[in-house]
């Protein structure tokens, strides 16, 4: 069987193209097209949403589409499926993966092939012991009306799955959503168990098996405005991920079936290789060593050994995963024409090219390599620039954009780089001149604060802002800060309410989408009203 990351990759994909008569396709760019329910491309079924919401194109080459197979680049850094807060932390999650899927569209197939291939791929292809896949399938959702899926039980106990490796879950685990709308629908799934019958199962999920059935819609109408305010201070304080209900589905979650039933399918490619290279954890496969190795010589920290958790001291490791992450997914978004753009005017686009909230996320992970490299790893300056060879290197042959955009997205990452380590710098000039003057009871005076996270001055995010303090033992005016959140939040939203009074509508997806992704609106642009 295949080990390695490029032939892994083509057996799943002349898999379903000779065995199983799929057509290949190509990835489509971690942009999305015309869909504001999105900030990156996070599943390869994204590009065929018209395919499943019955409005494509009838002249598009997509709408003779039936089988098809492909390797997507998703982006899970922002939006419903972010993973960045648990990229570093764990074994498993990253802020940019491969997806190897298949699909069947129009009921071409359904359950029973799209299980049977499946099995067929990972049992007889790649090889993996049966003993060690566990099924998991929907038990279905009392408040939406919907049963439990019995036929996806019944198929894979005929395929040779015990009952005792089947789980159910409800909708959480086992029904699948693109978006907070969208298409959806049930979902069973492949897991594989790392402990090997040794003890507890410990269970890796490999690929989703999503069987389309049903549309959400979104709900009738965005909050009211005098709400948005008080919606806005977590978001602007703590830069929290705020559960606002913009674009939200139906109260009563109502879905409405979808023309016709099409299978969709998605399976981590590094998660595939670390257990078919017997590994634990997808750093430890040729996709990442190379970049871990290449942080290693250029940081001159201790080599990584993949310690998680409390084990972690000095968060060394988990720096090194963040790092190898980060500079994959900055190399892919810039390919594809998405870049973080700290250094440079903006140019004739002004306000929309400093709002787009994908651009946002992408600083976000930035500055995150940035701090993580240079504080934890003691990286010299320019050294992320120098890690996007090595990106091209594993990456380039199966995404030939970043071998033709290679030099211009190391130069700007290390532009970008040079751009945030300076106002860091002078941040921290900034902090510790405050600092001296201070007396020994007094707290850290929230307008200084403030004023370092508005981009009219140096654009820190405020959480950075904090860390600085407390490595400093200095107390910050929470409440001081919090009063300047209110009142910005405030103006904000009396900027929003001359839009209502011309009759315009607010531009919500674009809203909810730079709040979900959890950045706040003055972290690096000016005072704009990002509402309009
Ligand atoms: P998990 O529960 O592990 O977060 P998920 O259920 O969110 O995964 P899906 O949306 O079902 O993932 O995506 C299909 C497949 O893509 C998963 O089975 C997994 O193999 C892979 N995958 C999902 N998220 C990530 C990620 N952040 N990094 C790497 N692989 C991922
Ligand atoms: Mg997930
Ligand atoms: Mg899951
Ligand atoms: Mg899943």
């Amino acid at each position: 069987p295949p080990t390695q990351a490029a032939a892994v990759r083509d057996a799943f994909l002349s898999f379903f193209r000779d065995r199983h008569g799929h057509r290949l396709v190509p990835s489509a760019s971690v942009r999305p097209r015309g869909d504001p329910s999105l900030l990156f491309v996070n599943a390869g079924m994204n590009q065929f949403k018209p395919i499943f919401l019955g409005t494509v194109d009838p002249r598009s080459e997509m709408a003779g589409f039936r089988r098809v197979a492909n390797s997507q680049k998703c982006v899970r850094a922002g939006g419903r499926h972010s993973d960045l807060e648990d990229v570093g932390r764990d074994l498993s999650h990253h802020t940019f993966f491969e997806m190897l899927g298949n699909w069947a569209f129009r009921g071409v197939y359904f359950k029973e092939e799209a299980c049977s291939m499946a099995w067929e791929l990972l049992t007889q292809v790649y090889g993996i012991p049966e003993d060690r896949l566990w099924v998991s399938y929907f038990g279905g959702d009392p408040k939406a009306g919907l049963g439990p899926d019995l036929e996806s039980r019944d198929i894979w106990l005929k395929l040779g799955v015990p009952a005792s490796r089947m789980l159910s879950f409800g909708p959480q685990e086992n029904f699948w959503e693109m978006g907070d709308t969208g298409p959806c629908g049930p979902c069973t799934e492949i897991h594989y168990d790392l402990a090997g019958g040794v003890g507890a199962p410990q269970l890796v999920e490999l690929w989703n098996l999503v069987f389309m059935q049903h549309n959400s819609p979104p709900g009738p109408s965005p909050i009211p405005l005098c709400h948005l305010s008080v919606c806005l201070i977590p978001v602007i304080l703590w830069g929290a991920s705020p559960c606002i209900p913009f674009l939200a589905r139906e109260k009563d979650g109502s879905l409405q079936p979808l023309p016709q039933r099409h299978v969709d399918t998605g399976m981590g490619l590094e998660r595939l290789l670390a257990v078919l290279q017997g590994r634990r954890s997808t750093y430890d496969t040729d996709l990442f060593s190379p970049l871990l190795n290449a942080i290693h010589q250029g940081c001159g920290a201790p080599p990584y050994s993949g310690r998680v958790g409390a084990a972690d001291e000095g968060h060394t490791d988990t720096a090194y995963r963040v790092v190898a992450d980060h500079i994959r997914t900055l190399s892919i978004c810039i390919a594809d024409g998405v870049s973080p753009g700290m250094s440079g005017a903006p140019g004739c686009w002004g306000l929309i090219w400093a709002l787009n909230p994908s651009r946002l996320v992408l600083r976000r992970l930035l500055r995150r390599a940035v701090r993580f490299s240079t504080e934890l790893l003691r990286a010299p300056p320019g050294f992320l620039g120098s890690l996007v060879p090595v990106v091209v290197e594993t990456l380039g042959g199966a995404y030939p954009e970043l071998q033709r955009n290679s030099a211009q997205i190391a130069s700007l990452v290390s532009e970008d780089e040079a751009a945030f380590l300076a106002s860091l710098q002078q941040g921290r000039r900034i902090i510790e001149r405050t600092v001296r003057r201070l007396g020994p009871s007094d707290v850290f005076p929230a307008e200084v604060a403030w004023s370092l996270s508005l981009s009219g001055n140096l654009g820190l995010p405020l959480d950075l802002v904090k860390l600085m303090l407390e490595e400093k033992g200095v107390q910050l005016d929470s409440a001081g800060l919090e009063r300047l959140a209110q009142e910005e939040a405030q103006h904000r939203a009396q900027q929003a309410e001359p839009v209502q009074e011309q009759g315009l509508r607010l531009d919500v997806h674009a809203l909810g989408a730079l709040q979900r992704q959890g950045v706040p609106p003055t972290d690096d642009s000016p005072k704009y009203n990002y509402s309009l």
